[in-house]
């Protein structure tokens, strides 16, 4: 798959034709209110576009884990309102229990060149997440065309991600999985160089994989966070109680022999911000020490980079020309452990170099933290961009037309 070569919403025509777009309006909610509405705000441009081209436009989302039942809680009615207000015109809501019923027919039968429905969260049936046939064809009924732009669910096989494409006519990605490709795909494949990837956060299972794909492509690792402990075991060191994942040690030592071969720089910490408990609540306020890396008592755990490490860091950074992002280098929700996440969030906001964040908690962290607005671009997928950065074929794009 050459993600870089899907037909977008820029090579079709859409004048007379029902295009169905599966967006990621998973928003969180409070008492029905929705209380962050960027992926709303990042689904408009696909949006207005098909609108504006003349396109009956249906959307689909799923929002939440309703476990393939209607639950009342999980509508999409307050992402309709939202939308409709943003709009500027009326967002028709079908609110069918199986999402392809008699008010989302009826009110596509309807349609005007221009209009907009929304379907109820596609998650309301059990098939959606199984790419179940009958499902993706009910989907596939109501439309011509398919648009994908729901990146943050572009690694998952569903009805509404894959089954729809085999039927319907076309089948192209929406700007924000276009956007999402472009500094990603880029970033990865064809970096402006040095090219720095940066990993940290807490599930090192899942993140530990990604490292064998990016020695082919980065010309140094950074590795912090939770990730961090298991590389430090590997070398031998004592790490205390800080998370560590034993049955990936070996891996670990693979890895740092076959980046010596290719001449990949791996950084780890060298020094390491201890504490003795994992504070409880997460901001409590707790005693710290900065050991150096294998100074760790048997006792304590290491919650984040130490500072020496996390000028190490940041020189590395102010260094690259393209720098990739993806995990926390610490506890970073506790202000005390917060340092070298701010320190390295830093850096990147300082630098020219094209910073790529790559969703979930680190694009929370860059948010929290003010710099959000200085990177080149934050993913909106975290599960996602991890994956494409695995080199692992998303099918969520791999299903859609080639150019
Ligand atoms: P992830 O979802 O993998 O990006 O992990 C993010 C989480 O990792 C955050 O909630 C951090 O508090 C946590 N984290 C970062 N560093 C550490 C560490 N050294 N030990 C335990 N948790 C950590």
């Amino acid at each position: 798959m050459n993600a870089l070569n899907k037909k977008t919403v820029d090579d079709i025509n859409v004048k007379g034709q029902k295009v169905l777009v599966r967006c990621d309006f998973n928003v969180p909610l409070k008492n029905g209110v929705i209380t962050d509405e960027n992926r709303i705000n990042a689904a408009l441009p696909t949006i207005k576009k098909l609108i504006a081209d003349g396109g009956k436009v249906i959307l689909c989302s799923h929002l939440g884990k309703p476990k393939g039942e209607p639950k009342p809680e999980l509508s999409l009615a307050p992402v309709a309102k939202a939308l409709s207000e943003k709009l500027g015109k009326e967002v028709v809501f079908a609110a069918d229990d199986n999402v392809v019923g008699e008010n989302a027919k009826a009110a596509v039968e309807k349609m005007q060149d221009g209009d907009v429905v929304l379907l109820q969260n596609t998650r309301y049936r059990a098939e959606e997440t199984k790419n179940g046939e009958a499902f993706s064809a009910e989907l596939g009924s109501l439309a011509d065309i398919f648009v994908n732009d729901a990146f943050g669910t572009a690694h998952r096989a569903h009805c509404s991600t894959v089954g729809v494409v085999s039927h319907v006519k076309e089948a192209v990605a929406g700007y924000l999985i276009g956007k999402e490709l472009k500094y990603l795909g880029n970033a990865v494949e064809t970096p402006v160089r040095p090219f720095v990837c940066i990993l940290g956060g807490a599930k090192v299972d899942s993140k530990l994989p990604v490292i064998e794909n990016l020695l082919t492509k980065a010309d140094t690792l950074i590795i912090g966070g939770g990730m961090a402990y298991t590389f430090l075991a590997a070398k031998g060191y004592g790490v205390g109680t800080s998370l560590i994942d034993e049955s990936k040690i070996d891996y670990c030592r693979d890895m740092m022999a076959k980046a010596e071969e290719k001449g990949v720089k791996i950084l780890l910490p060298i020094d390491c911000t201890i504490t003795k408990n994992f504070p409880d609540p997460i901001d409590a306020e707790i005693e710290i020490e900065v050991v150096d890396a294998d100074k760790i008592p048997a006792d304590y755990m290491s919650l984040d980079i130490g500072t020496k490490t996390a000028e190490l860091y940041a020189t590395e950074v102010k260094n690259a020309k393209t720098v990739v992002w993806n995990g926390p280098m610490g506890v970073f929700e506790n202000p005390i452990l917060a340092k070298g996440t701010i320190a390295v969030a830093k850096s990147l906001a300082e630098t020219d170099a094209v910073t790529v964040i790559g969703g979930g908690d680190s694009a929370a962290a860059v948010n929290i933290l003010g710099f959000g607005d200085k990177m080149t671009h934050i993913s909106t997928g975290g599960g996602a961009s991890l994956e494409f950065l695995e080199g692992k074929e998303l099918p969520g794009i791999a299903a859609l037309n080639d150019k």
